[in-house]
């Protein structure tokens, strides 16, 4: 049995810090949280005084196999030709990522990897896939990032035709939903930046087609995460009824785009997720990835803003294993970024562990430092509600009660 004592307990679930309190991990769960527990007396002790305990990370927007290396755009590959995913999940480990959604992979590979993470034969976090991406043919992103690439297109798609109806789509969405899949990822956006300045409009799916694939979608149990570039797309990805919405504004869509109130009370009434990856569109915007298109990333956080006031569920993730955005550290940048939305530090947390395994619909199994759940827990150095940019201080993590990651907080 493992014991930290001592430690400010964050949980997960948005209530308040506790202070000095004892965490009893057995195996793989969590057997005992709070105050004045006693200590078995067989347990190996670890004094977390002055350090915060708080369940580990959750990247609710991640493309595992991908590439955060420099302009790197054919980058979404599977098992092997990423060896087995390895830099990219150590990084996440390592940043005290220890569950990610991955939203377009090659498939099936990310699904055995998937399997075997959870089976602990591979040392990655949880995993949750949503395999294949359902785009419109000659639309985003295997027409555009992927300069339609024939590997992607077998591997990681399913194209949409123009001319498909009900039928057509209902087989394509059951053959991905049949692979093992746990959500379903939809491209609703029309826009291909790397064309600006020339007109950036490409095919995507009509709405009915949409609305189709969501249908079956849900009919089959899988909740739908949906690729949007602007705020009609939002509109449109919502009316069709999907479940979670990634991104805000992206690159090369118009800068001066404002959330309207209608649309904010659309995304309440729905119960929708938000994920805005804005350190997606900053670092592009930043590291000059635009083709000179005018920054979005300002509208982005203007609308982003808005739905915090509004109370709109916001999911917290990346884009990691796209150009520019890196694996686990990103994610501590989304944290700082919503706090500058007008996000707590203490809210931020709960997003990114509680709310987070909520929208990935694994709240029964981690998410929170409670009695039952997996022992994902992160050890900070120092306080991150003192300030958020300190949920960077890890020091430790542990999956599924394993050490997977000690800067010398044991071996100090
Ligand atoms: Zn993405």
């Amino acid at each position: 049995m493992l014991a930290f004592v001592g430690a400010n307990l964050i949980d997960g679930t948005g209530a308040a810090p506790v202070v000095d309190a004892t965490v009893l991990i057995q195996g793989k769960a969590i057997v005992a949280v709070g105050c004045g527990i006693e200590v078995p007396e067989d347990a190996t002790v670890v004094n977390l005084r002055g350090k915060t305990l708080l369940p580990g990370f959750i990247d609710a927007h991640v493309h595992l196999g991908g590439s955060d290396a420099l302009d790197d755009r054919m980058g979404n590959r599977g098992r092997h030709a990423t060896g087995d995913y390895a830099y990219n999940v150590n990084q996440l480990l390592s940043w005290g990522v220890t569950a990610v959604r991955s939203g377009g992979d090659w498939t099936p590979d990310i699904l055995s990897f998937r399997d075997e993470a959870e089976a602990g034969l591979v040392r990655a976090p949880h995993i949750v896939a949503s395999g294949r991406f359902v785009q419109a043919c000659g639309g985003h992103p295997l027409s555009t990032v992927y300069g339609d690439d024939a590997l992607v297109m077998q591997n990681a798609c399913v194209l949409i035709h123009k001319e498909d109806g009900a039928g057509r789509i209902e087989a394509a969405v059951r053959r991905a939903v049949g692979e093992g899949v746990d959500v379903v990822k939809v491209f609703c956006g029309d826009d291909n930046k790397l064309l600006y300045p020339e007109d950036t409009t490409v095919p995507t799916m009509t709405d009915e087609q949409l609305r189709l694939v969501v249908r079956f979608a849900h009919e089959s149990g899988k909740r739908v995460m949906a690729h949007i570039d602007d705020l009609d797309d939002m509109d449109r990805a919502l009316d069709a009824g999907v479940d979670a919405i990634e991104h805000v504004c992206n690159v090369c869509t118009d800068p001066d785009q404002e959330i309207g109130d209608g649309l904010l009370a659309k995304l309440v009434s729905r119960g929708a997720y938000v994920t805005p990856t804005i350190v997606a569109t900053a670092e592009h915007e930043e590291h000059g990835f635009t083709n000179g298109a005018p920054p979005v990333a300002p509208a982005a956080r203007r609308a982003v803003a808005k739905m915090v006031r509004a109370g709109v569920r916001i999911g917290v993730g990346t884009d990691a294993g796209i150009p520019f955005v890196a694996y686990g550290r990103s994610l501590h940048r989304e944290m700082r970024e919503l706090v500058q939305c007008g996000m707590t530090p203490l809210q931020v947390l709960a997003a990114c562990t509680g709310g987070n395994a909520e929208l990935l619909q694994r709240e029964d199994s981690f998410g929170t430092v409670a009695v039952g759940k997996a022992a994902d827990l992160v050890v900070l150095g120092s306080d991150p509600l003192e300030s958020i940019e300190n949920t960077r201080d890890v020091a430790l993590v542990l999956r599924d009660g394993s050490i997977v990651v000690d800067k010398g907080l044991l071996s100090a």
